[in-house]
């Protein structure tokens, strides 16, 4: 009787096709193994590297209220089964991360503790769960597990998620706060992008200037970033209604931070969307923000990296809130980490790796001011 149970479920099991589905999968990584990424001599244990590393900035890069001509950044690299997925930590002075600090967090990721790189969701909720802050050190552990991950896949981020390459907005290209020659000569160094990008927020005169500047060369689309810098809502208003006289689409954090109300107030009033980029680093900022912005910029030096950027779109969207990803000053690893989710933003900012003079990684490409995604596997990225 047990005899005939086993052969009838046999029968069952071979008519369903279930044997021979079951006899495919042998290894998964055997038969990714033609990737053509993944290098001989493999161990089934996930190994973190990292280095230090100072991207030059091809200019002074002056904001509303620092300037620098370095950015210090920390490199990273997470190897298994012969596969390698890149990283990267940068740090602008602001975000109150160091070299230093990234190292010692980064000495505390135990990676032992997980059987594969597939575990992606519990490996970086450890990640996430070592320290509170620590946003850029916990994204260049996310961006080089993502890149491994979509490596021994074969496929980009961007397809994993199903997203649809064509849709990607143009990227904007920063001109800094400078004098007016300088201005005027790097508008003319930006004329390759769709869009420039302004930082803004000093005083009236000099903000004008930098518009009417920019304005005197060409009237390319212009997105704001003021950085915090306006003080005064009815200020603030006054210069909104002034830039939507000169083809701007967009005031990124017009004020500061912490004035939510006054920016509900702005929002509510402004001809312009305001979005919100200080304001918002995290997942669990964006519901408070509904309403007082009409839209988030995702960066993944904030939000610490892919995996909780990819949850923000969502929650963004479900919330009817829009959506820009932007950066810090970065390699092309992060950039085109980053640029995995500009399929389902409006707009990007995604030039930070266009304003260091020493790159170190190929990725994705801006053909017509438009972000190019590739097909190539994880963040589509190869050292040069
Ligand atoms: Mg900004």
């Amino acid at each position: 009787m047990k005899e005939t149970i086993t052969s009838s479920r046999r029968d069952f099991l071979k008519r369903a096709g279930i044997i021979t589905a079951a006899a495919a999968v042998i290894n998964p990584f055997d038969l990714l193994a033609n990737t053509g990424y993944q290098k001989k001599g493999s161990s089934k244990k996930m190994e973190l590297t990292f280095r230090t590393f100072d991207a030059q900035m091809r200019h002074v890069f002056t904001i509303a209220n620092s300037s620098r001509t370095t950015t210090p950044i920390v490199l990273t690299e997470i190897s298994y089964d012969g596969f390698v997925g890149y990283g990267e930590a940068a740090m602008p002075p602001y975000l109150g991360e160091t070299q230093a600090s990234v190292i010692e967090f980064l000495k505390r990721v135990d990676l032992s503790r997980f059987s594969s790189p597939f575990e992606l969701q519990d490996i970086l909720t450890y990640v996430d769960s070592i320290t509170t802050n620590n946003t850029a050190a916990k994204a260049s552990v996310d961006i080089a597990l993502h890149d491994l991950v979509g490596k021994i896949m074969g496929q980009p981020w961007w397809k994993i998620w199903g997203f649809n390459s064509a849709t990607t907005p143009c990227t904007s290209f920063t001109v800094g706060l400078d004098k007016e020659d300088v201005v005027k000569e790097k508008t003319k160094e930006a004329s390759p992008y769709k869009v420039i990008k302004v930082k803004l927020g000093r005083d009236e005169a000099t903000d004008k200037m930098m518009v009417n500047t920019i304005r005197s060369v060409t009237d390319t689309t212009i997105c704001v970033d003021a950085n915090q810098g306006w003080k005064d809502k009815y200020y603030a208003l006054e210069m909104i209604n002034w830039l939507n006289e000169r083809n701007v689409s967009m005031i990124e954090q017009p004020m500061s931070k912490y004035m939510l109300d006054e920016t509900a107030w702005l929002t509510e009033r402004s001809p312009l969307p305001i979005i919100a980029d200080e304001a918002c680093q995290r997942l669990t900022d964006i519901p408070k923000l509904k309403g007082a912005y009409h839209g988030i910029n995702i960066k993944l030096m904030k939000c610490t990296g892919m995996r909780e950027a990819r949850e923000m779109v969502s929650l963004a969207k479900a919330l009817h809130m829009r959506l820009m990803v932007g950066c810090m000053t970065e390699t092309s690893c992060a950039i085109s980490a980053a640029a995995q989710i500009a399929p389902e933003t409006e707009w990007a900012d995604l030039d930070g790796n266009l304003l260091i003079a020493n790159d170190v990684y190929k990725g994705m490409t801006v053909v017509d001011g438009k972000i190019t995604l590739s097909d190539k596997p994880g963040i589509g990225i190869e050292k040069l």
